[in-house]
């Protein structure tokens, strides 16, 4: 079951186009600009030496851009690749966190330069009901939230702290307020209508029986899709030793939950600087030149 009805015709071919919100997408390719590498808070899955693995591979480390060179990169790809649709903020850290200004740069030179290229973004949600309206207004009509719980006590366990209004917060306070912002924010993109996808990384004896719960949640507030991932421990996070959960228990949470929602099936845990389709990652210098991925 979708929510495709009440969707209008121009947000929906972006959609289509965009391969992490419909599994029929695959011809279509997407480009992560690794602009945004500061965080706002410690998950304790995440080492901040390596990309966010709230939207990536864990234990791959991408070059930070700045907004210029982001654009030169999107302008040498885009003139390579025609089946480019889409343009990805994912960190390495947070893309709302201390870089937003970079964020907001990167995607206002690449609209000057190019009016229809579909804007998606992920965060952690911390900062989303701050910037929420400014991210309508600069185009971004794709959000994906990583929101591992919606219950505060649950959510507290997932963060060691959170670093918020100049001030630290852990365990049940740092969970309400993760909580409360993730929901209000996603609350304020829904009601313009940006299409929101919501990442939910499966943590064995902490947040695996309470998934149907969040999927529930995003269900009733509008979300379009959300997107079960497996936790690949980092070695030197708090949860390094947490057992991982298997390939057949993330397919049995999927299809629990696809009778609730649409579920992504095909998620590849990219880099923060994945370019090309879900299926062919390639690697690309500033000068645009393009080569098959190894990490
Ligand atoms: Fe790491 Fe991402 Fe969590 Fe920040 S939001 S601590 S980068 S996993
Ligand atoms: Fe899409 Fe998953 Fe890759 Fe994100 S990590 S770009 S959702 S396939």
């Amino acid at each position: 079951e979708t929510k495709d009805e009440g969707i209008p015709s121009d947000i929906m071919k972006k959609t289509m186009e965009h391969p992490c919100y419909n599994c029929a997408g695959h011809q279509f390719a997407r480009i992560h600009l690794p602009v945004a590498p500061s965080c706002n808070v410690q998950c304790n899955y995440c080492v901040r030496k390596y990309d966010c693995p709230n939207e990536s591979r864990p234990g791959v480390t991408s070059t930070i851009l700045t907004p210029e060179e982001a654009l030169a990169r999107y302008i040498a790809v885009k003139e390579r690749m025609p089946n480019l649709t889409v343009v990805g903020i994912a960190g390495p850290g947070d893309s709302l966190a201390g870089n937003y200004a970079d964020t907001k740069k990167t995607l206002e030179l690449i609209r000057s330069y190019d009016k229809d290229v579909t804007f998606c973004l992920s965060t952690n949600g911390l900062m989303l009901p701050f910037y929420a309206e400014e991210l309508v207004q600069l185009g971004v009509t794709h959000v994906t939230v990583t929101m591992n719980a919606v219950d505060p006590k649950i959510s507290g366990k997932i963060y060691k702290y959170i670093n918020y209004m100049g001030n630290r917060f852990e365990g049940d306070a740092a969970g309400a307020i993760m909580v409360s912002n993730q929901l209000s924010g996603l609350k304020i993109l829904l009601a313009h209508g940006v299409i929101c996808k919501v990442n939910i990384v499966t943590l064995k004896g902490i947040n695996e029986s309470h998934i149907p719960a969040v999927v529930q949640t995003c269900k009733d507030m509008g979300c379009y899709i959300t997107n079960i991932m497996q936790l690949i421990p980092v070695p030197g996070s708090a949860f390094e030793s947490l057992p991982m959960v298997s390939n057949k228990d993330i397919l049995n949470l999927r299809n629990e939950c696809n009778k609730i929602m649409k579920q992504m099936f095909h998620c590849k845990q990219c880099r923060a600087d994945a370019v090309g389709t879900l299926d062919n990652d390639m690697s690309v210098d500033l000068a645009g030149f393009l080569a098959p991925k190894e990490a």
